[in-house]
C-alpha cells in the first residue's frame, strides 16, 4: 500500500464503520451539518431518527458475535433500501441506527419513510439455516422545528427512542419539544429552590392557636416563607407544589423541623413553653428513615424538647399507606411527638381511617369555617366533625377564622381550639413576640 493509499484507508476508517460501511458518528455530525444549511436554504425540514434494534442483544448472546454481526449487514441493507436516494443511514453503536431524512416539504412527509424504516428492522434473516428477527424502536425529532445542534438533535431523537421503548417496542415516536421544556424548567426551578435552601432564604411564620374556653395560647403552627432576594416573602404555594414529588422536599422539610427545634430552644431559655406543630409533607412521612433522621436531629439538642413538637399530616398522605403511617405516628409518639390531621374533611374522611389512626388532633378545614355563620351546611359539618372527634376522644381546631363571630360560635359548639386572622396572622418570631405583649383580647 502507497502512502497515498494508506492515507485514504485512513480516511475511510475515521469515517466509515467498518461492519456495516455505513458513515460513522463522525461523518453523520458532518452530513447533519450540511443538511440543516440545505434546510435553512431551501425552507424545508429534515428528520432525524434514532433506530435501536429491540431484541438483538438476544440474537448475539444466543447465537455468537459471527451471526450477530451478518445480521447487522443484512439489516443495514434493508434499512437503507427504505430510505431514499440521498438520505443518511449511519451506526453509531452496537445496534444503533441514525437515518437522516432530508429534503421535507413537511415534516409529516416522512412518516412514510418511518412506516418503511419499521418494516424493514421486522424482515426475518435466515443466516446460517437460522430464522432471526428483531423490531425496531424509532424516535425522531425534526430540524428546524426543533431548533439546536446537531448533537442535540441526536439527544432529542434518543430521548424519544426510549420513549417508543416504554410505548413497547416496534414503533415510532416524536420528540415533545414542549414537554421537553417543561421538564427543564421544572428542574431549573427545583434548582432554584435548592438554592435558596443552601442561601438560607428560607424563613418560619409562626401563627398562634388558642383555646376557647381559656382564651389562652396554645400553641404555634410553623409556617414556611420564600424570602425572596426580587420577589420578596412568598408563600408556600409559590414554591412547594414544585418539589411535592422531588427528594428536596424532604430536606426542606427537615429544615423546618429543625428551625423549629431551635425556636423551641431558645424559647425554652426564655422561659417560653409553647409547643411548635409542623407541617409534614407526605413524601416526607412516608420516606423510609423519617423517624431515625428524626432521632437523630433530636439528639443534637439536648433538651431534647420533644413534648413541645407536633406534627400536621393530611389525610390524604395517611390514607395512601395507612399500615406505614399508622406505625411512623407510633414511634414518634414515643419520643414525644404528637399528630394532627389536617385540613380534616377536604380528603376521604373515612372514619375507619380515623379510628386507627394514633392522633391527637383533628384541624377542620378552614373552607368550612370562612361561612359557616352564613352558610348552614357548613356549620353542620363543623358541629358533627367537633362532636365525632370528642366522641374518638380527639380534640378539635378550627383554622382560619376571620371574625370575632365565628370565634364566639365555635366556642358555643364546644370546639376546643382555633386558629385564623382575627386572633393573629402568620408573624415573624420578633412580631410575634410583640403580639404577645400586647397580650390581645380575642372575644369581646
Ligand atoms: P395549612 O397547614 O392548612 O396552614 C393554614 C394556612 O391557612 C396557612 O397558609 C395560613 O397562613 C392560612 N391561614 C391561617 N389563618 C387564616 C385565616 O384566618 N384566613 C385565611 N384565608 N387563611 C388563613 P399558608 O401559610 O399559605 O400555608 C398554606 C399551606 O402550605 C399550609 O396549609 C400547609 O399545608 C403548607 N405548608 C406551610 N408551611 C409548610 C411547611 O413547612 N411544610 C409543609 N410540608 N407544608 C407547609
Ligand atoms: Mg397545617
Ligand atoms: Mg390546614
Amino acid at each position: 500500500m502507497n502512502l497515498k493509499e494508506a492515507n485514504a484507508a485512513l480516511l475511510l476508517s475515521a469515517h466509515y464503520d467498518e461492519l456495516t460501511g455505513l458513515p460513522n458518528r463522525t461523518l453523520l455530525s458532518d452530513r447533519m451539518q450540511q443538511a440543516m444549511i440545505k434546510c435553512q436554504r431551501n425552507k424545508q425540514s429534515m428528520a432525524v431518527a434514532f433506530i435501536d434494534l429491540d431484541g438483538f442483544k438476544w440474537i448475539n448472546d444466543s447465537y455468537g458475535h459471527s451471526v450477530g454481526d451478518q445480521f447487522l449487514r443484512l439489516i443495514t441493507q434493508k434499512l437503507k433500501q427504505s430510505l431514499r436516494e440521498g438520505d443518511t443511514l449511519a451506526r453509531i453503536g452496537g445496534d444503533e441506527f441514525v437515518a437522516v431524512i432530508d429534503e421535507l416539504g413537511l415534516p409529516e412527509d416522512a412518516h412514510k419513510v418511518l412506516w418503511r424504516l419499521l418494516e424493514a428492522a421486522a424482515n426475518e434473516l435466515n443466516i446460517n439455516g437460522n430464522r432471526l428477527k428483531t423490531t425496531a424502536s424509532i424516535g425522531v425529532t425534526f430540524y428546524p422545528e426543533n431548533n439546536c445542534s446537531p448533537d442535540q438533535l441526536l439527544r432529542s431523537a434518543d430521548q424519544a427512542m426510549y420513549k417508543a421503548k416504554q410505548l413497547g417496542k416496534d414503533c415510532w415516536h416524536i420528540f415533545d419539544i414542549q414537554e421537553d421544556v417543561a421538564v427543564k424548567s421544572k428542574i431549573e426551578e427545583i434548582e432554584r429552590i435548592r438554592l435558596a435552601l443552601y442561601n438560607e432564604e428560607f424563613v418560619l411564620f409562626y401563627q398562634p392557636k388558642i383555646d376557647l374556653r381559656s382564651k389562652q395560647l396554645i400553641g404555634m403552627e410553623a409556617l414556611i416563607r420564600w424570602n425572596h432576594p426580587e420577589q420578596g416573602i412568598l408563600p408556600p404555594v409559590a414554591f412547594l407544589p414544585i418539589i411535592e414529588h422531588d427528594l428536596l422536599s424532604i430536606e426542606l422539610g427537615e429544615w423546618v423541623i429543625h428551625t423549629a427545634l431551635e425556636q423551641l430552644e431558645c424559647w425554652r431559655s426564655s422561659s417560653l413553653e409553647v409547643p411548635i406543630s409542623v407541617n409534614i409533607s407526605p413524601m416526607q412521612l412516608q420516606s423510609s428513615d423519617f423517624v431515625s433522621r428524626l432521632e437523630h436531629m433530636l439528639n443534637k439538642f439536648p433538651s431534647r424538647n420533644l413534648n413541645n413538637l407536633e406534627f400536621e399530616i393530611l389525610e390524604s398522605s395517611a390514607l395512601e399507606d395507612i399500615d406505614l403511617a399508622t406505625e411512623v405516628i407510633n414511634l414518634c409518639k414515643k419520643l414525644g411527638v404528637k399528630f394532627s390531621i389536617d385540613d380534616f374533611g377536604t380528603g376521604y374522611s373515612s372514619l375507619a381511617y380515623l379510628r386507627r389512626l394514633p392522633i391527637n388532633l383533628l384541624k377542620i378545614d378552614r373552607e368550612f369555617v370562612f361561612d359557616m355563620l352564613s352558610r348552614t351546611q357548613d356549620s353542620i359539618i363543623i358541629n358533627s366533625t367537633i362532636a365525632l372527634a370528642h366522641n374518638l376522644r380527639l380534640q378539635v381546631v378550627a383554622e382560619g377564622v376571620e371574625d370575632k363571630a365565628t370565634l364566639r360560635r365555635l366556642r358555643k359548639m364546644g370546639c376546643d381550639y382555633a386558629q385564623g386572622y382575627t386572633i393573629c396572622k402568620p408573624k415573624t418570631w420578633p412580631e410575634i413576640e410583640t403580639w404577645l405583649e400586647e397580650s390581645p383580647e380575642f372575644f369581646t
